[in-house]
């Protein structure tokens, strides 16, 4: 998503504005907020020295870390342009996100209007309590100049007291930033409002320190604020303890921008030197740990140790990646690791939950069952479209499954493999992608995650067969077996219960179905979406209670006669009843069995925690 800045190019971009300061081309915005309440900000944009001519002008159609397509167009208007000596220009709007200026002088300053009122991590939103920017839904930008340094400046409410917080590289105005590049910029997500900061400091493994912030919205108590950083700080020793050192992030900064608010839409997005987090939420000083826990792993897997697929992006269009199994599978599957190890989520609760969970999506769920990690993944372009926008003109829920638990399930039967055959474990592995791919900044593929693991293990056979069963295959791998290593048993949820079929409703008064999955008592009988069941057996079944309890009266393999209306039409049906198949993980020791000191290690090893509590 974003081209390595490099101290070099900053070296080189320094000097050339030295030495060409009149003639060096620039960009600058400059965002201000004259209609706040009804969610507008006016966004002015000057680029200069740049060559005389025609010149395009886009705004993005998608958005770094959110692969579907967006038409963040929609909310551009009142656009107008002049040249250097103040001369309104023709401009024209070519397309829906493009627009053209048949000619100008080198000079050329737009004016626009931009509509926001969807703060999340792909979108933005503008309010009288603060001001939230995700730059590819809010700045147009210049065909052609990639790799011109570029100016941001906020023009506050009047009195405002509020505060910026952005990777941005600040200068000495408080109000005044800098990127040194497109792409740079478009990774910079904006907070403007009544921040309150929390910093730290951590030690870099070549000296030096990385200046930790989280910079937070929230009207819970400072007491609250000042303990959650603190389990933050806790969090990123354990990730640093699986990496074996922190990126070199740019300007020596990571930012946790993060917003609990009422009019917030849940949601977190990474980011190369922060993360911007919101929920909807009171913050309690413990939520979402998992989530900053999520956001922070990437700052190492997707934004340094980057899948080809996505370097550089392309803003007018999704970008397409076979890799996200592995950028957001294994980051989900350390995202709750890591909040395990730190001590906030017991293990019960972590194998109970989300080991679960990842479990229930490979094993049982039609898309993994019938296509790859890698095809799961490609799909994201048509699905990724964030929290609050959904798309029903779908048939998903048979042929597509998430990539974070389809990808966390592979981690862990890559976790068990190494720690059960080689004495090594997942984070070997990481550490080894993170030297060969991330601290270089060499964009990987599949085949070069498949050399990792076969120079790790010094096993062709064994990278290769790992690969080809579980990330471009559909073999399913021995979880029972390898989770009583470290005395952990796979059991059904629901023993002996008779299920039809995962219950979905479009309206719970009436039991209207949603879609139904393939392989489920429901749709073997030929319902779908739609379909209102009226009646099973000799009950009639009106509510979702009435249902269960009817069901609770029957025996997997049993048949019985399910009336329904379909369209206009009551319709019945014999119906076979299955068992629900929905697994659970519980510890050997809560069902009686005993756990070997062997056991014990094994579990300890995976699940302790790696940097001391008391060191942090
Ligand atoms: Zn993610």
């Amino acid at each position: 998503m974003h081209r390595k800045p490099t101290k070099t190019v900053f070296i080189i971009l320094g000097m050339l504005c030295c030495i060409f300061n009149c003639l060096s081309q620039d960009i600058s915005y400059t965002f201000s907020f004259p209609n706040i309440a009804h969610h507008e900000m006016n966004i002015e944009l000057v680029a200069t020295h740049f060559q005389a001519g025609p010149l395009k002008i886009r705004m993005s159609r998608s958005s770094p870390g959110r692969y579907g397509t967006h038409e963040f167009g929609k909310n551009v208007y009142n656009i107008q342009a002049w040249d250097s000596n103040n001369r309104e220009l023709q401009l024209d709007r070519i397309d829906g996100d493009v627009f053209r200026v048949s000619q100008s002088d080198g000079y050329v300053r737009i004016s626009y209007t931009l509509y926001a009122n969807h703060p999340d991590g792909t979108y933005s939103g503008v309010s009288e309590e603060g001001i939230h920017l995700n730059l590819p839904s809010v700045c147009l930008w210049f065909e052609g100049m990639d790799t011109t340094p570029i100016t941001v400046k906020f023009k506050l409410p009047e009195n405002s007291k509020w505060k910026i917080a952005t990777q941005l590289k600040s200068t000495a105005d408080p109000n005044t930033f800098e990127a040194p590049g497109f792409q740079y910029l478009m990774d910079s997500p904006v907070k403007i409002g009544d921040i309150i900061f929390k910093e730290w400091d951590e030690k870099k493994s070549n000296g030096g320190v990385i200046h930790f912030r989280l910079a937070i919205e929230t009207s819970s108590h400072d007491s609250l604020i000042t303990a959650f950083a603190g389990k933050l700080k806790r969090v990123t020793a354990e990730a640093i303890a699986v990496f074996g050192e922190l990126p070199d992030y740019d300007f020596n900064e990571y930012t946790f921008l993060a917003s609990y608010r009422p009019a917030m839409i849940g949601d977190g997005m990474e980011h190369r030197n922060s993360t911007m987090i919101m929920f909807p939420a009171i913050f309690n000083g413990s939520n979402d740990i998992d989530v900053f826990a999520h956001e922070l792993f990437h700052s190492w897997n997707v934004e340094r140790i980057r899948p080809k697929s996505l370097e550089p992006f392309d803003f007018t269009k999704s970008n397409m990646s076979g890799e996200l199994w592995f950028a957001e599978g294994f980051t989900h599957y350390y995202g709750e690791l890591l909040q395990e190890r730190a001590g906030y989520l017991s293990a019960e609760e972590y194998t109970g939950r989300c080991l679960a969970g990842y479990l229930n999506t490979i094993l049982n769920t039609p898309g993994a069952q019938r296509y790859s990690a890698v095809e799961n993944s490609r799909h994201a372009v048509f699905i990724d479209y964030g929290s609050g926008i959904r798309d029903f003109t779908n048939n998903y829920p048979n042929m597509f499954t998430t990539y974070y638990q389809y990808g966390a399930a592979i981690a862990l039967a890559l976790d068990m493999e190494l720690r059960s055959r080689f004495s090594l474990s997942l984070d070997n592995y990481m550490r080894n992608v993170w030297l060969k791919f991330g601290r270089t900044e060499i964009p990987y593929t599949i085949s070069g995650l498949q050399q990792v693991l076969r120079e790790l293990t010094k096993d062709t056979n064994f990278a290769k067969e790992f690969f080809d069963k579980y990330i471009t295959g559909l073999d399913k791998f021995d979880y029972s077996k390898a989770l009583a290593r470290c005395g952990f048993s796979i059991q059904k949820k629901h023993p002996g219960k008779a299920w039809i079929g995962n219950l979905h409703f479009k309206s719970k008064t009436q039991l209207q179905l949603a879609r139904t999955i393939i392989n489920s008592p429901l749709y073997k009988s030929g319902l779908d979406e739609n379909d209102q069941l009226l009646r099973l057996g000799n009950a009639k079944i009106n509510t979702v209670a009435e249902l269960e309890s009817t069901l609770n009266t029957h025996k997997p393999g049993e048949q019985v006669t399910l009336e329904y209306k379909h369209d206009n039409t009551i319709k019945t049906v014999q119906l076979i009843l299955e068992e629900n198949p929905e697994l659970t993980i519980v510890p050997f020791e809560n069902i009686g069995l005993s756990i070997s000191a062997e056991v014990m290690t094994n579990r300890k090893a995976w699940l302790g925690n790696k940097v001391s509590p008391t060191k942090n």
